[in-house]
């Protein structure tokens, strides 16, 4: 038997919901819900900068309005710190990472030197066999996983088919700051293990961290999840959707006097589509939406079509 599916929508709190954001989290409840299994919502507040109250008010409010709902509390990934210094210090031990010393005016140089012979810069690996004997007095390290060499990662995805990415490309990431706090792709992949996460159904815009993340799952042993990255969002003149398209937060469409399954009907047609049914309901949304059908093409935002299906409804 295979085992229960469970997604997660996890926005960084930086904002309102807007138009991708609202499209990932529908895709997620549709498929756990057309298979019977969950969603997650992991609101995503590492970056304690930008990262606001309001902005998760505004995302769940917006959530709750479509009716996209989630299983459980939405969880805090801030709240699991701990854990993600745990498992970061566990790579250490394993050695598949290590405390890299480097300091700021070293990594500006190695950044110079990359840019001087016209490559991407990139962390030359110093302190990957080094003693940590040899650390500089009063430094707080941080921690770098061992990306592999040579070869290739595959990221096998049922939206993009298979992509490899070459290793050397991949460098030796940071997974742990120097503060102790968990960088973004760190934190990404204990939550999703933990949480039992079996898709990550999400922007294209992740389609390189599914990469570094594999690095990390491998590193642990930890089984990789089924991945489905969505082609974004454009505008109808081919550029990336912006305010400028008429696109919107979802709290802004509600202001107007939208109703949710309009929004619901205009989303759901961003980048997947069911022959040539104009109209859906909730329930036939979820009877016919599959991952693997979502569109390899970015998507138009057209503000019109979207009045006109406000029409119907
Ligand atoms: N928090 C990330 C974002 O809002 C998404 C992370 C993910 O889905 O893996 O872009």
């Amino acid at each position: 038997m295979s085992k229960t599916v469970i997604t997660r929508f996890a926005p960084s709190p930086t904002g309102f919901l807007h138009i991708g954001g609202a499209r990932t989290a529908l895709f997620n409840w549709l498929y756990a819900n057309h298979t019977g299994g969950k969603m997650l919502l992991r609101i995503e507040d590492t970056d304690r900068q930008r990262s606001t109250p309001e902005a998760t008010a505004a995302i769940i409010e917006g959530l709750q309005w479509l009716g996209l709902t989630w299983e459980g509390e939405p969880i805090s990934q801030f709240e699991r710190a701990g854990r993600h210094r745990e498992v970061a210090e566990e790579l250490v031990r394993l050695g598949k990472a290590y405390y890299c010393y480097a300091s700021p005016e070293e990594l500006d140089q190695m950044r110079e030197e990359a840019r001087a012979a016209g490559k991407p810069p990139r962390y030359d690996g110093r302190w990957r066999d080094r003693d940590p004997s040899e650390a500089p007095e009063g430094v707080k390290p941080v921690i770098r996983i061992k990306a592999p060499l040579d070869g290739d990662t595959l990221v096998r995805d049922q939206v993009q088919g298979d992509i490899r990415f070459p290793n050397k490309d991949l460098d030796d990431f940071i997974i742990l700051r120097s503060d102790g706090t968990p960088t973004y792709m760190h934190a990404v992949v204990v939550d999703d293990h933990d949480m039992g996460v079996t898709h990550v159904i999400r922007g294209d815009d992740h389609l390189t961290n599914a990469a570094r993340q594999s690095v990390i799952y491998e590193a642990m042993g930890w089984d990789v999840p089924i991945w489905a990255h969505v082609p974004l969002i454009h505008g109808a003149d081919g550029a990336k959707l912006s305010k400028r398209h008429g696109a919107l937060g979802v709290d802004a469409y509600r202001a107007m006097g939208y109703l949710p399954s309009a929004l619901l009907n205009y989303l759901v047609r961003l980048g997947w589509s069911h022959g040539d049914d104009e109209v859906m309901s909730i329930e036939q949304m979820i009877e016919w939406f599959e991952v693997t059908d979502i569109n390899k093409g970015a998507a138009r935002f057209d503000f019109q079509k979207l009045e006109a299906l406000n029409g119907v409804h």
